[in-house]
Parts: structure tokens; C-alpha cells; sequence
């Protein structure tokens, strides 16, 4: 979305506190309407890990857990070319994998997940990653959020995926007061259709990540904000709002060495780690 019509929009805002208490109904319909304005500003929305099959997606996705995916996608070119699918990784020696993946850290549980669940894929699933959730829950360092990325970008099957920026922004949004990932996935489930679950989690978390951040959301330039009883939690004034935007709304590159060809913005860099896609943390802005 143009930085003009994301000012603009965010200029119109009003005095945003949500009427109180607000009716399931009425709950039901805003939050559609935050949706649609989502599908607005990030029409392009997507997951943001490097991947060519539900396999490499399962991996990347293990990886993904306590940093950020443009540190995953730096990490997987090299660890898919030894390693290219369940057999060979159910075979690999713990400490040349680990090495492989010691820069995504946590990098021995990691290794030992992945060689795990390799070893299931092979034994019991005949090399395939299995298309439901029961089954993907049963894998070696695999939960709901990781199963739910992956039927759900590899497999087309719907599903709410919780991470730290969706279960930050639906309590900001007033969709749910939950902390817990299970119980804020159950409570969104109740405001979508089905056919909207993969997409609106890749739309809250490119909102999460690109305007309304952790500890400096950038109300002021935010699409969203008419809508959002958090309005005034962050910057409310557009121009100084405007300059804590990310990624492609801030001019800076994604987190996709290969991003999908309606991106706008630019891909990310094999090597160094830009500013805009770690906080002093560590973790995903
Ligand atoms: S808290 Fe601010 S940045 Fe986040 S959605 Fe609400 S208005 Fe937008």
C-alpha cells in the first residue's frame, strides 16, 4: 500500500474507542472489516519462509521458532542442498546438522527435531508429510502453530496460525483477551470463515511486523486504526509514525531471499541481517 493512502487513511481516524461493551455481532463485523483493510494494504500477503515443498516448509518452519525467518531463509539453501528431504536428513550426523543450523540458535534441539521427525516422516508416513493435524502434531518438535503453517501454505487447509505478532494484535484489535496461543486460535475461529484463516494470519502478521510493531506501533500512518480500540498505544503523529514503518512500507528489504513475484518490495539479501528485521532482541519486528 502506498505510504500516501496509508497516511491518509490513518489521518481520517477517529477517536477510536470502541463502543463498550461491544455485542458478538458487532465484534464479528469489525473485525471483518479489519480484514478487509488488511487484504487492502497487503494484497501481496505471504508466508515469509523460503520454501519449495511441504517438506522444506516443515523444516523452515521448525527452524523459524525464537528468530526470524530472514535468518532461516539465510540458513536453508545450504541445509536443503545436503539434506534435500526426509531420508537423507533421518540419515545426517547430529553435528554436521547442527553445524548447518547452529546460526538460526537452540540449534541441538533443533537438530534433534529435525532428525525426529525425519525419522517419523520416513517410518511412518512413507517419506510424506501427513495432511492433517492430528497426524502433523504426532511429528518430533512439531505443535499446532508449526502444523498449522504447513497445511495451510503446503496443503491448502485452513488454519489459524498464532505466533507472537498475531496473538499481540488480536488483543489489540479487542478479538480476544486470551494469552494463551491455543485459546486466542480457538476465539479468532469463531469471528472467520474458514476460507479466510491462512490469509488473514499472513495479513495480522505482515501488520504486526511492518506497522504495528511490538513496542512502537505506528498508529499514526496505520489503515486499521477507525477500527482499532488500541489506537493511540503507539505514534499518532503521521510524520513521526511514518518513519517507524518496515520492510516494503519503509523501503527496506523483506525477509524472502525469494519473495513471490507480486512483492513490492525488494528481496533480502543472502548475508547480512538489515536493522528493520531484528529488534535489539533478537526477535521479529
Ligand atoms: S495499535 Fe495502532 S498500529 Fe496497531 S492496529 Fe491499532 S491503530 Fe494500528
Amino acid at each position: 500500500m502506498a505510504e500516501s493512502k496509508v497516511r491518509k487513511t490513518a489521518a481520517t481516524a477517529v477517536a477510536s474507542k470502541t463502543p463498550s461493551p461491544e455485542s458478538h455481532l458487532a465484534l464479528v463485523r469489525r473485525a471483518r472489516k479489519i480484514n478487509r483493510v488488511l487484504a487492502e494494504t497487503y494484497p501481496y500477503a505471504h508466508p515469509e519462509l523460503d520454501f519449495d515443498n511441504p517438506f522444506q516448509l516443515l523444516v523452515a518452519t521448525v527452524l523459524s521458532a525464537q528468530t526470524t525467518d530472514l535468518r532461516v531463509n539465510q540458513t536453508t539453501p545450504a541445509l536443503f542442498a545436503k539434506y534435500p528431504g526426509p531420508e537423507a536428513m533421518a540419515a545426517a550426523a547430529p553435528e554436521e546438522l547442527e553445524e548447518l543450523i547452529r546460526p538460526t540458535g537452540f540449534f541441538r534441539n533443533k537438530a534433534k527435531s529435525l532428525i525426529g521427525l525425519s525419522i517419523a516422516l520416513r517410518d511412518e508416513f512413507g517419506g510424506e508429510v501427513p495432511r492433517t493435524l492430528e497426524q502433523m502434531v504426532t511429528l518430533p518438535g512439531v505443535g499446532r502453530k508449526t502444523a498449522n503453517v504447513v497445511l495451510g501454505n503446503a496443503y491448502g487447509v485452513p488454519g489459524i496460525t498464532v505466533d507472537t505478532h498475531f496473538g499481540r494484535l488480536a488483543r489489540r484489535f479487542g478479538w480476544t483477551t486470551e494469552e494463551d496461543p491455543v485459546a486466542v486460535e480457538a476465539a479468532v475461529a469463531e469471528l472467520f470463515p474458514k476460507s479466510e484463516w491462512t490469509m488473514l494470519s499472513h495479513r495480522v502478521v505482515f501488520h504486526g511486523r511492518r506497522i504495528c510493531h511490538a513496542r512502537k506501533p505506528a498508529c499514526g500512518v496505520c489503515p486499521v486504526a477507525p477500527l482499532c480500540p488500541s489506537y493511540g498505544e503507539g505514534e499518532t503523529d503521521p510524520e513521526k509514525a511514518a518513519k517507524l514503518l518496515k520492510y516494503e512500507l519503509g523501503g527496506q528489504p523483506g525477509q524472502r531471499l525469494r519473495p513471490p513475484a507480486d512483492y513490492p518490495g525488494t528481496a533480502a539479501a543472502p548475508g547480512a541481517l538489515s536493522q528493520a528485521t531484528e529488534s535489539a532482541t533478537g526477535r521479529v519486528e
